[in-house]
């Protein structure tokens, strides 16, 4: 598990990496520019391919948020 930890209702840039051996994408880094924590526990970057869960490597809060429409 990581130590990310993340506030809830807020955006942040996130860095994740597939773990799962069995990926096409294992042990690449992908990094999503707006990520949107929901309730703060429940945070999961999904695989595109393997629909695993990726491990959270880096979250960092964007300042400014984005804006939501
Ligand atoms: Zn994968």
């Amino acid at each position: 598990m990581s130590d990310v930890t993340f506030q809830p209702a807020l955006y942040y840039e996130v860095t994740a990496r597939d773990n799962n051996e069995a990926c096409r994408n294992y042990e690449q880094t992908f990094t999503v520019a707006e990520f949107y924590s929901n309730d703060g526990i429940h945070c999961y970057v999904q695989c595109g391919l393997c629909r695993h869960n990726m491990e959270i490597l880096t979250a960092t809060l964007l300042d400014p948020q984005p804006e939501v429409s």
